[in-house]
């Protein structure tokens, strides 16, 4: 029977289909510095963001055959290292994308109503503090007809184009690869509905942009910093739900202390889980632990992909 250590956990469906296909799947997490003894027993490991798998971890389990990741980003695995050494890795890279675009949309909204601020003040009683917020958030937008920037046309920035269209903004894309001149919607009542997409080099959705979102890997350095900033429009607000270190949180800061940025959405930052105490007290900030394919239905897709996956390399 083969051992499969859910470190990061597994939705149950994965877990089912896997214990159905015979193997024996353990989900009682194992302490990062403990892995080196307990991953011993098991033949294959899967994963979230939060296990790293680096060379000496490999190394001290020799037994391991399969390593999986449930979502995308694989950082948190030497990845090169672990195939060097014959070992499968694989990962779940559509299975959030769609969870992921509605939470830029939740931060978009958010921003654009001040909801991160009105929920930190709303009084306990009703009284006179009551009409003063009415006021300072009497400036609230809409999305309709603006214009959305998304640096990263892959797979989630994809499906957050897909949402503007369908709320009837304007996409503005920006990718290292060609981006498409159109894309397909699905709309209620299986209506599919093609829909335009502006590309643009990157200075471009920049400067014309009224909100940035990014979805780009990790880089080594920032795609958005002060320079960028600097050249947007007043009041833009801005998404991250891609990786820590994409933006350079200093120079947001500033931005947003000059009214340069309206609002950010920040669902990935540096140092995490310790987002800096200026960016989560700020009034301007709407802050998520990391959550953008935390949804039933992303871990249900994930959980499932992944066990299929599993299955198919041990029974094949
Ligand atoms: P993807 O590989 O499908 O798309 C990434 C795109 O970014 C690619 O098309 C690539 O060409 C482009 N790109 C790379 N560097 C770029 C740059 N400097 N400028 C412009 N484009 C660049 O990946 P994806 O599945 O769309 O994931 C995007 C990001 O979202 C990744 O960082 C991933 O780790 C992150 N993510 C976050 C969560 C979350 O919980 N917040 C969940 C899943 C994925």
């Amino acid at each position: 029977m083969f051992r499969i250590l859910a470190n990061d956990g597994i939705d149950p469906i994965g877990k089912q289909l896997l214990e159905k296909a015979g193997f024996q799947v353990d989900t009682d997490h194992i302490p990062q510095a403990e892995l080196f003894e307990g991953l011993k027993r098991y033949d294959g490991i899967t994963v979230r963001s939060a296990t790293k798998l680096r060379q000496d971890l490999i190394d001290a389990c020799p037994n391991i055959k399969l390593i999986g990741r449930g979502g995308v980003g694989m950082d948190n695995i030497d990845v090169d290292y672990a195939k060097g050494k014959g070992i499968a890795v694989v990962n779940t890279p559509a299975a959030s994308s769609l969870s992921v675009a509605e939470l830029v949309f939740a931060h978009l909204f958010t921003g654009i109503r001040f909801l991160q601020d009105a929920n930190r003040k709303m009084p306990a009683e009703g009284n006179s503090k009551f009409n003063d917020l009415k006021k300072a958030y009497a400036k609230g937008v809409e999305l309709r007809g603006k214009r959305i920037g998304i640096i990263g046309f892959g797979r989630i920035g994809r499906e957050t184009a897909r949402v503007a269209l369908g709320l009837g903004m304007e996409v503005l894309a920006y990718d290292l690869f060609e981006v498409p001149a159109e894309l397909d919607i699905q709309l209620a009542g299986n209506i599919t509905v093609t829909c335009p997409i502006k590309a643009l080099n990157i200075d471009q959705v920049i400067k014309e942009s009224d909100f940035i979102s990014l979805h780009v890997p990790f880089c080594e350095k920032p795609v958005l910093g002060k320079e960028e900033f600097d050249s947007m429009k007043d009041g833009v607000g801005i998404v991250n739900c891609s990786r820590g270190g994409t933006i350079d949180e200093e120079a947001l800061i500033e931005a947003l202390n000059s009214g340069k940025v309206a609002f950010a959405g920040l669902d990935v930052f540096d140092n995490e889980p310790n987002p800096r105490q200026d960016l989560l007290s700020h009034p301007k900030v709407s802050l998520t632990p990391h959550i953008g394919a935390s949804t039933n239905e992303a871990q249900e897709r994930i959980g499932t992909e992944l066990a299929n996956l599993i299955i198919d390399f041990f029974k094949t």
